[in-house]
């Protein structure tokens, strides 16, 4: 039987995405080893790009290849697509981008970009002769479904849209996976029932901009995200729990809010990206939302679900982003009650506005200000930890350390949640993937919330 090895960066989509391509390759007869074993193939699932994505790249090939000479390395997604649409769609001839193009081509086996990455089993089963099969994104309109579950977890992620028609100005996405796509309302209802019935307990709806969903019906009727999450509640059964992931300040309505904060299924979690607390940069952002926007999401947020946990994105160093628009920033998060912030210093993209910016901030500027965001994360994160001790919360337990008597699992709210047991007694029988309730009691130094089982 021929082994294939994985290895898969960047976002829950690329996950979830590549659950279903290997899913595939299992059914045609492969079987997966892990990235640091021997294999015949090795399958690396590229994201979308960090300026030395390349060199990391190349020297993953160098070192599989050096490990095994005749083992076949298959590039897929982000990547690849990026530099086709450098070099065919924006006709950028600059010797740096052929030459790192040329330098996979010649070490790789196969490369798919991200409309061919879903045939891969017809490429490896040689229905399709191809060594390089990447199409131009933006012109594609056929939607790949996608869910990812493995037999072990307890927590699904299923892909409801895709593509972004957005265009904000430091953004590659658009250019790499096209334009806003999503899956069928049917087709959603029926995966999350499959997936009830292998025993997942939590499915986070995923997409690259999931507020953005939309489905025609007769007449051009548009089913939305408020629609699909209505459905979602009416169809299912309450042995399941729904998480959104990342959803844009703009197209998370009131009537979404209002609805989650009334549901049986749907938990209080909420990313909502802010990206700048400065008007002035929210502006050369493209964002579609001011400050005051987003402050009353999270206010209404908080107003009626008090213990719901708000996760937010920011970028510092934007170009042109002074002093005092990061300060903006600062105040901002400071002043509302969320729950975490995770912090990504801005750098150059391909393909984007802001590439073509002036005012570039000194590297040095970028990393202070991360680090002061950083430590203002952690203490959102202590204040939202300590406003919910001795809470009693409903916890999805998903793994448990034998040596040290621990089991882990999560709460509604996304709190990390760990309960232990005493040395030589027998952990409770068949916790893992159940919904048990817990009291909050002790944060310790990992962050987990030392709790114990009612
Ligand atoms: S950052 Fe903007 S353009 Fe990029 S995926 Fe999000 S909404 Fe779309």
């Amino acid at each position: 039987m021929k082994k294939i090895a994985f290895i898969t960066y960047g976002c829950k989509l690329n996950y979830s995405e590549f659950s279903t391509i290997k899913r595939n390759l299992l059914n045609v007869g492969y079987k997966i080893v892990g990235f640091d074993y021997s294999s015949h193939i090795y399958i690396i699932n590229t994201c979308s790009i960090t300026h030395n994505a390349d060199n990391k790249l190349l020297g993953l090939i160098k070192t599989i290849k050096t490990n095994n000479k005749k083992a076949k390395i298959i590039l897929l997604g982000c990547y690849p697509q990026s530099l086709y649409n450098k070099i065919y769609i924006k006709k950028i001839y600059a010797d740096d981008t052929i030459s790192s193009y040329s330098s996979f081509l010649k070490q790789v086996y196969l490369v798919l970009g991200n409309n061919e990455k879903f045939k891969l089993h017809l490429f490896l089963t040689n229905q399709i002769h191809q060594k390089i099969s990447v199409s131009d994104r933006t012109k594609y309109t056929k939607y790949n479904s996608s869910v990812s579950f493995d037999y072990t977890r307890t927590r699904s992620f299923i892909k409801i849209q895709d593509g972004c028609d957005y265009k904000c100005s430091y953004c590659t996405i658009p250019n790499l996976r096209g334009n806003s796509i999503s899956e069928n309302i049917f087709n959603i209802i029926l995966t999350i029932k499959k997936l009830v019935l292998l025993n997942i307990k939590e499915v986070v709806l995923t997409g690259i901009n999931i507020g953005d969903f939309r489905n025609y019906g007769i007449e051009n009727k548009t089913y939305d995200l408020f629609y699909l999450i209505k459905i979602l509640e009416k169809k299912l059964t309450t042995n399941i729990r729904l998480r959104i992931s990342s959803i844009e300040p703009n197209l998370l309505t009131y009537k979404i809010i209002n609805f989650i904060s009334k549901s049986k299924l749907f938990v209080p979690h909420f990313h909502i990206p802010l990206q700048s607390g400065s008007k002035e940069i929210l502006k050369k952002m493209s964002r579609r939302y001011n400050p005051n926007i987003y402050i009353q999401k999270v206010n209404t947020i908080l107003n009626i679900l008090p213990y719901a946990c708000i996760g937010t994105d920011v970028i510092v160093g934007f170009p042109g982003e002074t002093e005092s628009n990061f300060l903006e920033t600062f105040n901002l998060l400071k002043k509302i009650n969320i729950s975490y912030i995770h912090v990504f210093k801005y750098s150059d993209r391909d393909n984007t506005y802001s590439n073509s910016m002036k005012n570039k901030i000194n590297p040095n500027i970028c990393i202070q200000r991360s680090k002061i965001i950083i430590l203002l994360s952690k203490k959102k994160r202590k204040i939202f930890y300590l406003k919910n001790k001795i809470q009693i919360y409903r916890v999805l337990f998903e793994k448990k350390n034998h040596r040290y008597g621990e089991i882990f699992g999560f709460t509604e709210n996304y709190i990390r949640v760990i309960v232990r047991v005493q040395l030589n007694i027998p952990f409770p029988n068949n916790i893992l993937n159940t919904c048990k309730l817990v009291r909050l009691l002790k944060i310790d130094s990992k962050h987990n919330y030392s709790s114990i089982l009612l």
